[in-house]
């Protein structure tokens, strides 16, 4: 049977500068834009908002947050601000029920809009913010995906950004690649994630190399996000799939 839900997606981000210039991540998100139907309305789960349970943003706008310090200017001058959708944004309260609440003093921040400026460079899909509970197990994330999964039928993307192999402290910024223990525990993942072995990724913190790979968990956390939004009408692809600075895995996947 045709899956006419709308996607799930898992994007590293990785650094801010991925945005803008000619880089591998910014070919991967506009090749994808390319081949991908524009849903009616993104639901976006970042890293990069991390709160105490989870929040949905609820506002009609998304103010534009430039989170990253000591950059070039121009990364400073890409504008990217897509609507919110109030409506959207309550149907998602109420699907994740106690466990969220309404949140308006975040905006869309760069883990989000270095990657959608990029898919859907015009900003005409409005987008609804859910932060990662930093409290939270990757369980948790993906029982918040699992709910979240009913607004797909209904013209949704879900959007998850973080980075499966995200070590701030281990970055080398000479390195174009990753280090071996980075790509090898990508790989157990990408292998997990392509087989939907989802347990295996929620149990992430049993795998070889682990402490290296994830040393805190929020960049992580969006991947189980998504899983849990997939159904098994989806089959999974990986794009992106490299390492950079030693320590940041760019592994995206697309559930459709
Ligand atoms: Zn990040």
């Amino acid at each position: 049977m045709k899956n006419t839900a709308g996607p799930v997606l898992f994007a590293g981000h990785g650094s801010p500068m991925n945005a803008i210039g000619k880089n591998r991540a910014r070919d991967g998100w506009q090749q994808l834009g390319k081949k991908l139907p524009k849903p009616r309305v993104i639901i976006a789960v970042s890293a990069h908002w991390q709160t105490s349970g989870i929040c949905v943003r609820t506002a009609p706008d998304n103010p534009q947050i430039y989170d990253m310090y000591g950059f070039p200017d121009e990364l400073y001058r890409v504008h990217y601000e897509p609507a919110g959708s109030p409506a959207d944004a309550k149907k998602a309260l109420a699907l994740l029920g106690a466990s969220a609440r309404e949140d308006n003093t975040w905006g869309i921040d760069h883990g989000v809009w270095s990657v959608l400026s990029n898919i859907f460079p015009a900003a005409d899909v409005p987008v609804v913010m859910v932060s990662v509970d930093g409290q939270a197990g990757a369980g948790e994330l993906y029982e918040a995906g699992r709910k979240l999964a009913a607004l797909r039928d209904d013209g949704a993307m879900i959007f998850a950004s973080g980075n499966v192999v995200h070590n701030l402290r281990l970055v080398d910024w000479n390195m174009t690649d990753g280090y071996g223990w980075a790509k090898a525990f990508d790989s157990t993942i990408r292998d997990a994630v392509l087989t939907g072995d989802h347990g295996r990724v929620l149990h992430f913190d049993g795998l070889e190399n682990s402490s290296l790979a994830v040393p805190t968990s929020e960049h992580f956390l969006p991947l189980p996000a998504a899983l849990g939004a997939v159904t098994e009408k989806d089959r999974p692809s990986v794009f992106n799939e490299y390492c950079e600075l030693g320590s940041m895995s760019m592994t995206s996947y697309l559930f459709c």
